[in-house]
């Protein structure tokens, strides 16, 4: 098994190209494509660090971040735990930290950016199965018998709903937790809905890193798919949060975006 070094995805076998890092959203470093292993990471230092966030979530991150460096949410419910968004790397320390919170009962990832090490991770965790988006199973580059393609809307747990939305990927998805946030509802927007660095508005792109927008279309369907949902707090894959008030603060961001998009604020250019 190998690990894409800029995207921290985790490949069957070398290829002369990693498609994720390939693709307009993503990037290939200037010196090229480069590989890397678990044992080299573990090596090099890299550690898995686990915080609680809040009760019954936890974020994991891989310290110093692998990849894209995203942080890994642990959602615990009395059925078994959601682990989302895994990150590129773990070890036996990871794997004991993260067992002591529960039995892992599902892997899903937001989109391919996001797919980490999700097999090595079902693998040492008693093969919980990894959902992955059906639009988006062509990017798996490390295939399983623990991979399941679901699409549109999958209740993945008592009280945990995947949303299949689209947008930043075809299968891009969002996560609700019902009992997050003190009962009020805690939304997961991984890159289909980014937290930005205010943490009172959000944004919706097709690329962040190379910074493609998504149509106006898009983003009013992308926040209705959310309008039926109950949740006062937006967790990102970066550590950036919204605590409160957060579905209103999507739409109003949707709306901002919009009217940008249209041409509203061209006088202001
Ligand atoms: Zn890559
Ligand atoms: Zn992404």
């Amino acid at each position: 098994m190998l690990i894409c070094q800029t995207c921290a995805v985790e490949h069957a076998e070398a290829v002369a190209v990693c498609a994720i890092c390939a693709d307009e959203r993503q990037w290939v470093p200037a010196t090229g494509q480069a590989w890397t292993t678990l044992n080299e990471l573990a090596a090099a230092g890299h550690r898995v660090g686990v915080r609680e966030l809040e009760p019954d979530l936890y974020g994991i991150t891989a310290e110093p971040k692998v990849g894209i460096g995203q942080q890994a949410h642990l959602v615990r419910t009395p059925a078994g735990n959601l682990l989302w968004d895994p990150v590129g790397y773990l070890d036996e320390d990871a794997v004991r930290e993260v067992g002591r919170l529960g039995t892992v009962a599902a892997i899903v990832a937001s989109h391919p950016h996001m797919f980490g090490v999700q097999v090595e991770w079902s693998r040492a965790l008693g093969d919980p199965p990894i959902f992955v988006s059906e639009a988006d199973l062509s990017w798996v580059a490390r295939p399983d018998p623990a991979i399941r393609p679901w699409a549109g809307k999958l209740d993945v747990l008592p009280g945990l709903t995947l949303v299949q939305l689209g947008g930043h990927f075809p299968g891009s998805a969002v996560a609700h937790w019902a009992a997050g946030a003190g009962g009020n509802g805690v939304l997961f927007g991984g890159d289909t809905i980014q937290s930005n660095p205010d943490r009172a508005t959000v944004t919706f792109m097709r690329s962040y890193p190379n910074r493609i927008p998504l149509s106006a279309a898009v983003v009013d369907r992308l926040t209705r798919g959310v309008e039926g949902l109950a949740f006062d707090r937006l967790y990102d894959n970066f550590g950036r949060t919204i605590d409160t008030d957060a579905r209103a603060a999507v739409r109003r961001s949707a709306d901002r975006y919009i009217g940008w998009v249209r041409g509203d604020f061209d006088h202001l250019t």
